[in-house]
């Protein structure tokens, strides 16, 4: 008998039906002869919503209060989906990250799993129990705090258990069917892939695709951890995210690789340019190290040649949007100290990248990428690339245009539509 470790994303659990729907897909696999291990997310827009009242009574809340409400999200579903096992006669226990064991680092928001210390899992399966986690949260070794892991973060929990657990299968069920080449929301011709390898999921996963979270693509690469991607509105089989883009290469006659993995696509960036920085030896070191002291991560940089008439140079930069008002004003606090001109903020931006371990070794794909996105009449900004990425910066209204121009320039349109989403608001 195997451990299963299964994760339900919050339109999966939206309302009572889906929750008892659910509960008999968690049953099926108790019934089939595992020892089932559920992590699960706030129902629907819950953790939005919350983040909503939570502004509605201070512009900034404390970060460790704006924790402690988000994990209420979780603590619902999970209780509400034990509940639910309950009522088909099986028995649950559900547990908070805290006392699954999770444990964080002590940042709020944003907390790293560093270990998991699963007893009470283990003791409630040993009796016979399926155990509930509620998802996206832990609790930190050195504050003895309550964390939250970010948005998405129960991906992240699932495979953490998973690995903790030495699960045989770690299941990831959300509103598609597995991980397309492009967003089914803004591509209906996407198309599934059937596999992916960590590294290209690691790229698309930071890209925007924000079907995985980035960090749980890390923590099962690291642990070796298969992912099985799919949906819990139907029984088809979904994506299996597993292996390397060394240990598949053509050359060595395992199965020929797609040269495009997927498109993805960002909307949660923001621009800023430093205008008439003096070009001279230690000024971006202290903007970016300025930056960094207010924990800003920095996406792609820009340095434009500098005119030699003036002696000064713009330096333009991309972040998390959410980050943008902070950066601006730790960098306004050193307009005197760098000498700049002034600053100029843009939040109307967004990426779109292609990723696709095939670029290595494939010349033209640059080429190709960027006449798509001429012929859709899309402006590129900015442009940065890793070995098998090309992301390109273009104007907020132009990123689906170039999503979609993007997927048919590398014949990536399936001939039949098979991208459904079943449910969820996108938000
Ligand atoms: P959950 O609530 O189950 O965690 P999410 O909303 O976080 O679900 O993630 C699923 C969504 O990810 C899909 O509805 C889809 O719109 C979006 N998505 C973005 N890129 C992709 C992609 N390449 N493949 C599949 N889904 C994607
Ligand atoms: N409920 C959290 C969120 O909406 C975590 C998750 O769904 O994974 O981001
Ligand atoms: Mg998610």
């Amino acid at each position: 008998m195997g451990i299963v470790v299964q994760k339900y994303g919050g339109s999966s659990v939206a309302d009572a039906d889906a929750i008892k729907r659910v509960a008999r897909r968690i049953v099926e696999a108790k019934k089939a002869g595992n020892d089932v291990v559920v992590a699960v997310s706030a129902m629907g827009d819950t953790t939005d919503d919350l983040l909503d009242k939570a502004h509605a009574v201070s512009p900034l809340p404390p970060a460790r209060e704006l924790d402690m409400l988000l994990t209420a999200g979780e603590r619902i579903s999970m209780a509400l989906v034990a509940m639910a096992i309950s009522d088909l006669g099986y028995s649950a226990r559900s547990f908070t990250g805290s006392q699954a064991g999770v444990i964080t680092d002590a940042v709020h928001g944003k907390a790293k799993i560093i270990d998991v210390t699963p007893g009470r899992i283990e003791s409630a399966i040993a009796e016979g129990h399926i155990v509930i986690v509620a998802g996206f949260q832990g609790v930190s070794a050195d504050t003895k705090e309550i964390t939250t892991l970010g948005r998405g973060g129960t991906d992240t929990t699932a495979v953490a258990l998973a690995a903790a657990l030495r699960a045989d299968v770690c299941e990831i069920y959300t509103d598609v069917d597995g991980v397309f080449t492009a967003d089914p929301r803004i591509v209906p011709a996407a198309r599934k892939l059937d596999r992916v390898t960590y590294e290209e999921m690691l790229e698309l996963a930071a890209s925007g695709a924000k079907v995985l979270h980035l960090r749980c693509v890390e923590y099962a690469r690291r642990n070796d951890i298969a992912i099985h991607v799919r949906s819990s509105f139907s029984q088809l089989h979904g994506t299996i995210v597993a292996g390397s883009i060394d240990d598949s290469a053509p050359e060595e006659g395992t199965m020929e690789q797609a040269i495009i993995a997927g498109v993805a696509h960002d909307r949660s960036e923001a621009k800023i340019t430093v205008v008439g920085v003096p070009d001279k030896v230690g000024e971006a070191a202290r903007i970016f190290e300025v930056l960094a002291g207010v924990g800003v991560n920095i996406d792609m940089v820009v340095q434009n040649v500098s005119a030699a008439a003036t002696g000064r140079t713009d330096i333009t930069f991309t972040l998390p949007r959410a980050d943008g008002q902070g950066a601006m004003a730790a960098l306004a606090r050193i307009q005197d100290e760098v000498g700049y001109d002034k600053l100029l903020f843009d939040d109307r931006v967004g990426k779109v990248s292609l990723i696709g371990a095939g670029m290595r070794s494939h010349p033209g794909i640059t080429a190709n990428f960027f006449s798509a996105l001429a012929s859709a009449g899309v402006n590129i900004g900015m442009i940065s690339t890793s070995e098998i990425r090309i992301s390109v910066i273009v104007d907020e209204g132009q990123i689906d245009d170039a999503v979609r121009a993007a997927h048919t320039a590398f014949d990536l349109d399936a001939d039949e539509v098979e991208a459904v989403v079943y449910g969820g608001t996108g938000r």
